[in-house]
C-alpha cells in the first residue's frame, strides 16, 4: 500500500495573512510541517501542494518536494485532488500546513483503521478528541462529531452534538480534528461531487462525504497539537521550540518571564467584579444566570453552620443538576480535603461545572477558590502550593464572605494545609472572578469569632506596613484597614449594622495591602500552631501576636487594648505540653516561609530568627 502526505498550503489566509512563511525559529512555519511529516516516517512520499510561488520555492530550496496548484480551490481536499489525480498511491493523508507539531501519534492513529476488519467499509479516516469544556463545546469554531459504536461518523457540526436534553444522561463530547487518511478513489469522487447543502450550511468540507453515503471512521487521538492561526498561536510555537516536548501551551505568555514572587514591582490580577451594600446577596442568582453554561452545574459550598439559616439558604436557587454541599469548618482546609472533593465532582458530572460559589469565611473562600483551581488542572492541590505554580485558567469562581477579616475574598492565594506544609496556592487564577459583600451575612456571627478573625484583618495590617516590602500602594490599602479596624474595635459610636459594613471594607484592604507586600512574624509562627496543633488561623494569630511586642509595639498595645474594650478570651499555655518533635516540626513550618521573614525582618533574617529563639517564643505561648 503506497501512503503519502500531501500539505496544502494556501498563501492568503484571512486571519493571518502570509503565516505559512512567517519564522519559527529560523525556518518558515511550512517547513517546519514538511519537515515534521518526513520526520514521522510514515509516508513513502510528503508533498506541499500550493497556489503561491514563494511557498514553492521555499519548499524546492529546502530539497522538498512542491506541486503547484493549477487551477482556484475552494478547500484544500480539492487542492489535494487534483495534485494527486495522476499519482500511483492508495492513501493520501492530508497535513495541515500551519499545524508544524503535527504529532506522529495521531497520524499513526489515523492510518491504523486501514489495517482493520472493516477496512474495506472505509473511504476515509480521521481523528477526534474528547472534550470537556462548556465553552470549547458551544465555541462554533470547534467542529463536534458524533459516531456509532464502530467510530464511524454519524455527523459533524458547529453546534453542540448530541443535544443533552436529559441532564443525567452520560455524553461524551468529541471535537473534530482536520487530519483525513483519503483513499484514493474516495477523494477523487470527493472532488466530482457537487457541494451539498448540509455541507454548505455548517461550512464543514467532509459533511459532503456523508451526504453522499460514504463512511467516515473516526479514531480517536488526545496528542495536543498547535494551529498557527493567530499571531500569537506563533509566539507560542516558537516559545514550544524552546521548551521542548513538555511545554504546556496554555501557560500564559506573562509566566514564561517567571517573575520573582517578591520582585518590588508585580503584575497581579484583582477580583473584575465585585457588589456591596445590604441586601445585596438577593443578586445571586441574576450574577449566575449570565454565567450558566447550559447542562454544566453551579456547585454551591457553604459553611455547615448555615444548615438550617434559611435566610441564606433560600436566596441559594438551585436549577437543573446545581449541587449544594455542606462544609465543616471545624478543621481547617486541607489538601486532600480538596483532591477528594475534585475527584467527587469530576466523576458525577461529565462536563466541568459552570462555575463554584463559595458562602462562608475564609475556610470556605478559600477551599472554593481551591477547587475551581483544580477542576482544571491535573494532580494533587500539594501540586500547587507555592508561589505560580499553577498553569491553566481556573473555572468561573464566586466568593460570599459570611464573616470579615481574612482578606481571602480579595486574595491571589488559598491556604491550604497539606502533607508537609500549610502553604498557600498563590497564582494570578487563584482570585475570585465575582465577590458579593453583604454586610448582613455577617449578622449572626459569635462575639469571640468575630474578635479573632476581624484581629486577622488587623495584624495583617501591622506586618504589611511594617514590612520591608511595603510600598505606597500597600500602605494606602493597608491605613485604611488599620483605621477602621481602630474604629470598630476600639471606639464606641459604632452601630452593628455599621461596624458590619466597615469590618467588611476593613477586610477587603487588607487583603488588597497584602497584594502587593507580605504578613509577617505573627503568620509564620501562627501556621506552626496550626499545622501542629490545629489551631485555627484568626485565634492563633491572636495568640501568637500578643507576644510580639519586640517586633510590633505599636500594633501589640492597640491590640491589648482591644481585648480590654471587647472582653474576649485568648487562650494561654497552649504549647507547655508539647514534645521536642513537636516544636521542631512548628519550627521547622515556620521557618518554611521566607516571604514572610523576610517582610518582617529584611534580607538578613537569618541571622536573626535562629531556631533557639522562634522556640523560645513559642514555649511562652
Ligand atoms: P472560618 O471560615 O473557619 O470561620 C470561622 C467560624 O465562623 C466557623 O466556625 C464558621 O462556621 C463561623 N461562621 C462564619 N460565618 C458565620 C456567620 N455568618 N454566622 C455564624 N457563624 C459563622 O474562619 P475565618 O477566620 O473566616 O478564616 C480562617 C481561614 O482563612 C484559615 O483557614 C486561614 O488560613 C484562611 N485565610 C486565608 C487567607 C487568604 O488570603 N486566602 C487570608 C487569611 C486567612
Ligand atoms: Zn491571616
Amino acid at each position: 500500500m503506497k501512503i503519502i502526505a500531501m500539505i496544502p498550503a494556501r498563501y492568503e489566509a484571512s486571519r493571518f495573512p502570509g503565516k505559512l512563511m512567517k519564522d519559527l525559529d529560523g525556518k518558515p512555519v511550512i517547513v517546519r510541517t514538511y519537515e515534521a511529516a518526513i520526520a514521522t516516517a510514515l509516508f513513502d512520499e510528503v508533498y506541499v501542494v500550493t497556489d503561491s510561488e514563494i511557498i514553492f520555492k521555499e519548499i524546492e530550496k529546502c530539497g522538498g518536494k512542491a506541486i503547484m496548484s493549477t487551477k482556484e480551490h475552494e478547500c484544500g481536499s480539492d487542492r489535494i485532488a487534483e495534485a494527486v489525480e495522476n499519482m500511483d498511491v492508495d492513501i493520501v493523508v492530508n497535513v495541515q500546513g500551519d499545524e508544524p507539531f503535527t504529532s506522529k501519534e495521531g497520524l499513526e492513529k489515523v492510518l491504523q483503521v486501514y489495517n482493520g476488519n472493516d477496512a474495506h467499509k472505509i473511504d476515509l479516516a480521521s481523528l477526534m478528541t474528547e472534550i470537556h469544556d462548556w465553552e470549547e463545546i458551544n465555541d462554533p469554531n470547534c467542529v463536534k462529531v458524533i459516531v456509532d459504536k464502530e467510530n464511524f461518523a454519524i455527523y459533524f457540526s458547529r453546534s453542540p452534538i448530541p443535544f443533552q436534553r436529559d441532564e443525567k444522561a452520560n455524553v461524551s463530547y468529541y471535537k473534530h480534528k482536520g487530519i483525513y487518511a483519503f483513499r484514493k478513489e474516495a477523494l477523487m469522487e470527493f472532488y466530482r461531487l457537487p457541494k451539498g447543502s448540509l455541507e454548505a450550511a455548517e461550512k464543514i468540507e467532509c459533511i459532503r462525504y456523508l451526504e453522499y453515503g460514504k463512511n467516515i471512521k473516526m479514531a480517536i487521538s488526545n496528542s495536543k497539537g498547535i494551529e498557527i492561526d493567530t499571531p500569537e498561536d506563533l509566539l507560542k510555537a516558537n516559545q514550544f521550540l524552546r521548551h521542548g516536548e513538555d511545554y504546556d501551551f496554555s501557560i500564559t505568555k506573562e509566566r514564561d518571564k517567571k517573575i520573582e514572587p517578591n520582585s518590588m514591582c508585580r503584575n497581579f490580577p484583582m477580583v473584575p467584579k465585585v457588589v456591596f451594600g445590604e441586601g445585596c446577596f438577593t443578586q445571586l442568582a441574576v450574577i449566575l444566570d449570565a454565567k450558566r453554561k447550559s447542562n454544566a452545574p453551579f456547585i454551591f459550598l457553604l459553611d455547615d453552620v448555615f444548615e438550617n439559616n434559611h435566610a441564606i439558604l433560600d436566596k441559594v436557587e438551585l436549577k437543573n443538576n446545581d449541587k449544594l454541599l455542606f462544609i465543616s469548618t471545624e478543621k481547617e482546609p486541607k489538601t486532600d480535603q480538596i483532591d477528594r472533593m475534585v475527584a467527587e465532582l469530576k466523576s458525577e458530572f461529565n462536563l466541568l461545572p459552570s462555575g463554584i460559589i463559595g458562602i462562608g469565611g475564609g475556610s470556605i473562600m478559600d477551599i472554593a477558590k481551591a477547587v475551581a483551581i483544580l477542576m482544571t488542572n491535573k494532580g494533587n492541590a500539594a501540586d500547587y502550593q507555592g508561589w505560580d505554580l499553577v498553569k491553566n485558567k481556573a473555572i468561573y469562581h464566586v466568593g460570599i464572605p459570611t464573616i470579615s477579616g481574612t482578606g481571602s475574598e480579595v486574595s491571589r492565594t488559598t491556604v491550604l494545609n497539606g502533607p508537609v506544609k500549610k502553604l498557600g496556592i498563590n497564582s494570578d487564577f487563584t482570585p475570585f472572578d465575582q465577590v458579593i459583600l453583604d454586610p448582613k451575612l455577617t449578622k449572626g456571627v459569635p462575639k469571640n469569632q468575630w474578635f479573632y478573625t476581624g484581629m486577622d484583618c488587623f495584624i495583617h495590617c501591622v506586618e504589611s506596613l511594617n514590612g520591608t516590602f511595603l510600598n505606597a500602594f500597600s500602605q494606602s490599602y493597608g491605613e485604611k484597614a488599620y483605621e477602621l479596624c481602630k474604629e470598630i474595635f476600639l471606639h464606641e459610636s459604632l452601630t452593628e449594622e455599621e461596624s458590619r459594613a466597615k469590618l467588611m471594607m476593613a477586610s477587603w484592604h487588607g487583603g488588597m495591602s497584602i497584594a502587593y507586600s507580605q504578613v509577617g512574624i505573627a503568620h509564620a509562627l501562627s501556621y506552626g500552631l496550626s499545622y501542629v496543633l490545629g489551631v485555627k488561623h484568626g485565634i492563633g494569630n491572636c495568640i501568637v501576636f500578643s507576644h510580639l511586642e519586640e517586633y510590633y509595639p505599636e500594633g501589640v498595645a492597640l491590640f491589648n487594648e482591644m481585648i480590654v474594650k471587647q472582653q474576649v478570651d485568648i487562650p494561654k499555655n497552649i504549647c507547655k505540653d508539647l514534645t521536642e518533635d513537636q516544636f521542631d516540626t512548628m519550627i521547622d513550618v515556620a521557618l518554611s516561609l521566607p516571604p514572610l521573614w523576610e517582610n518582617a525582618l529584611g534580607k538578613e533574617w537569618k541571622s536573626i530568627m535562629t531556631r533557639d529563639k522562634i522556640r523560645s517564643m513559642y514555649s511562652k505561648m
